[in-house]
C-alpha cells in the first residue's frame, strides 16, 4: 500500500497488524528477539545476544524504575546501582548479578562495578574532594592512583598530606577539621606493607571527633576480598576500592573495578557520576567476571601459597639481599598481618646482593628480570595476580624517570617485582635459582638475541 492510501482513514483495520501476515524481513527479526526474550526472561533487543537496553513493554516500568531510584536516592536504604536494567549506563543485569555476589563478598550494603580500578579510585576521589577539603594519603598507594589525587587536589583547591607507611603517629598527626579522606592500601606495591586494621581505623574514627566528615577508603586489590580474617568494612573501612583487573578477574583478560561500602549515600552519589559520565563496568566483562570467580578465589588460594614458599626459598637465598614479603617473619608489619590478614598475597619483591655480578645496582636488577624471563615459565610482564608468573624491574617500569638517589631515599631502589602465577612453585623457584647463580652471568648480547629467538620462534 502507498502512504497516501496509508493516511486514508478508511484503510485502517480495526485490528492492530499481525506481525505473522509482515514481510520476512520484520518477522523474522521480531519472532527471534522474542524468542531470545523467552530462553531468558529478560527483553534483550537482540536474536542471540545481550543489548544496552531491553523492551520495557511500555511507560509504566520507567515510572516504577524512576520512582524506585527516587526512593533509594532519598530513602538511604541501598544504593541504585542495583536498580533493574534500563540502560546499560545506569547498569546491567549481568552487573546486578556480580554486584550481588560483590556485596556478599566484602559484607557491604552498596556496591558499584567499574571498568576499571582506576575508575572505582576517581570516583570515590572526586565524590569526597570538594575546595578546601584535605586529604591524607600513604606514600606507598599505586602511582597512578597518588597522581590523580594530587591533580583533582591541584584542580579543586583541595590539599592532599603524604604520610609514610607505618608511620600511625605522622597520619594522626596530619588530621585537621577539613580532612575528608585518608586513602592507603591494605598491602602496597611494590614493598607489601600492611595496612594496620586496628590501630588506623581507630586512629580515624576517634579523628572523627575534630574532623567530621573525614573517611578511611581503602584499596584492596593486592590483598583480595579473602584475604582477611572478617570483612574490611567490619574493621571501620568506610569504602573499599580494588581493581578486579587483577585477583578478581584472575585471569589476566579483563579490566576492571569495584566500589563497596555500608555508606549509602557515598555509594549513590558516586552512582550518580558514573551515571553522568560513563566508566561502568560493561555486561560482557561483568559476566567474564562473575563465571570466574570461584576459580579466582581458589586460585588466588593457590598463588598465595606458593608465593609464601618462593619468599622462604629468596629469604634464604645467598644471591639475595632482601625480600620483601608480608609471610616473612621479619616484615616490619608481622603484629598487624597477624592480627587481620589470612592471605600473604602473591607479589613480592626483592633485592639482590652486591657481588660477582656482571653488573650492579639497577643494572643487575634489570639484568636478573631479563635472565629469568629465559626460562619462559616466568613472564617480563606488568600487573599480577594472573594465570602466569610475571617479573619486572621496578625502575624500568613504574619509576623510569625518578633519579636512583631518590629511589635510594624512599627504599624503592633495585627492586625486582615478581608476581606469583598459578605453576607449580618448585619449578619457579628452579628457575629464579638458575637466574640468580647462571642468568646473571649472561651478557646483555646473550640476552638480546634470546629475545630475538624467542619472537622469531613464538611469531611475534
Ligand atoms: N590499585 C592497585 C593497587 C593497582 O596495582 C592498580 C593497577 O595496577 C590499580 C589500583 C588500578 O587498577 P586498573 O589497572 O584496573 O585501573
Amino acid at each position: 500500500m502507498s502512504i497516501a492510501e496509508w493516511l486514508d482513514s478508511n484503510h485502517c483495520p480495526k485490528d492492530r497488524p499481525s506481525v505473522d501476515e509482515m514481510s520476512e524481513e520484520t518477522k523474522s527479526l521480531h519472532n527471534a528477539i522474542d524468542d531470545h526474550m523467552r530462553e531468558t526472561g529478560i527483553g534483550y533487543l537482540h536474536p542471540s545476544e545481550k543489548t544496552v537496553q531491553l523492551d520495557l513493554l511500555g511507560t509504566a516500568p520507567m515510572v516504577a524504575w524512576q520512582e524506585g531510584k527516587v526512593e533509594l536516592l532519598f530513602g538511604g536504604e541501598a544504593c541504585w546501582s542495583e536498580l533493574p536494567q534500563v540502560y546499560a549506563r545506569y547498569g546491567t543485569e549481568s552487573g546486578r548479578a556480580l554486584l550481588s555476589r560483590i556485596r556478599s563478598l566484602e559484607g557491604a550494603e552498596a556496591a558499584l562495578l567499574c571498568d576499571s580500578g582506576m575508575q572505582a579510585s576517581a570516583l570515590v576521589f572526586d565524590v569526597l574532594m570538594e575546595p578546601g577539603s584535605h586529604a591524607v594519603m600513604f606514600r606507598q598507594v599505586y602511582n597512578k592512583t597518588e597522581k590523580y589525587l594530587s591533580w583533582l587536589a591541584q584542580r579543586t583547591g583541595a590539599e592532599v598530606t603524604i604520610v609514610d607507611d607505618g608511620d600511625l603517629d605522622g597520619l594522626a598527626a596530619a588530621i585537621r577539621p577539613t580532612t575528608r579522606m585518608v586513602f592507603a592500601e591494605t598491602y602496597s606495591n611494590p614493598l607489601m606493607r600492611a595496612l594496620d586494621l586496628v590501630r588506623v581505623p581507630n586512629i580515624v574514627a576517634e579523628a572523627r571527633a575534630v574532623a567530621p566528615q573525614i573517611k578511611l577508603v581503602v584499596d584492596s586489590t593486592i590483598a583480595t576480598p579473602w584475604g582477611f580474617a572478617k570483612p574490611l568494612l567490619e574493621s571501620g573501612v568506610d569504602v573499599v576500592i580494588a581493581s578486579a583487573t587483577k585477583a578478581l578477574g584472575g585471569q589476566d583478560r579483563d579490566l576492571g573495578g569495584i566500589i563497596a561500602t555500608n555508606n549509602i549515600d557515598l555509594a549513590n552519589s558516586a552512582m550518580d557520576l558514573m551515571a553522568m559520565r560513563g566508566g561502568i563496568l560493561d555486561w560482557r566483562r561483568a559476566e567474564a567476571i562473575l563465571g570466574g570467580l570461584q576459580a579466582a578465589e581458589s586460585a588466588h588460594a593457590k598463588r598465595c601459597h606458593s608465593a609464601n614458599i618462593i619468599a622462604a626459598f629468596l629469604d634464604a637465598h645467598p644471591k639475595v639481599e632482601k625480600v620483601f614479603h608480608p609471610s616473612l617473619p621479619s616484615h616490619p608489619d608481622a603484629a598487624a598481618i597477624a592480627a587481620s590478614y589470612v592471605r600473604h598475597g602473591s607479589l613480592l619483591s626483592f633485592r639482590l646482593k652486591a657481588g660477582d655480578n656482571k653488573a650492579n645496582g639497577e643494572d643487575a636488577a634489570r639484568r636478573f628480570c631479563d635472565a629469568l624471563a629465559t626460562c619462559k615459565i616466568v613472564r617480563y610482564a606488568l600487573s599480577f595476580d594472573g594465570l602466569c608468573s610475571k617479573v619486572n624491574h621496578h625502575k624500568s617500569v613504574s619509576e623510569y624517570f625518578t633519579p636512583n638517589e631518590a629511589l635510594q631515599r624512599s627504599g624503592l631502589s633495585e627492586l625486582i617485582r615478581l608476581a606469583v602465577g598459578v605453576e607449580d612453585p618448585h619449578d619457579l623457584c628452579a628457575a629464579l635459582n638458575w637466574a640468580l647463580h647462571e642468568g646473571m652471568l649472561q651478557s646483555d648480547e646473550e640476552l638480546d638475541q634470546w629475545r630475538a629467538d624467542r619472537k622469531r620462534a613464538l611469531g611475534l
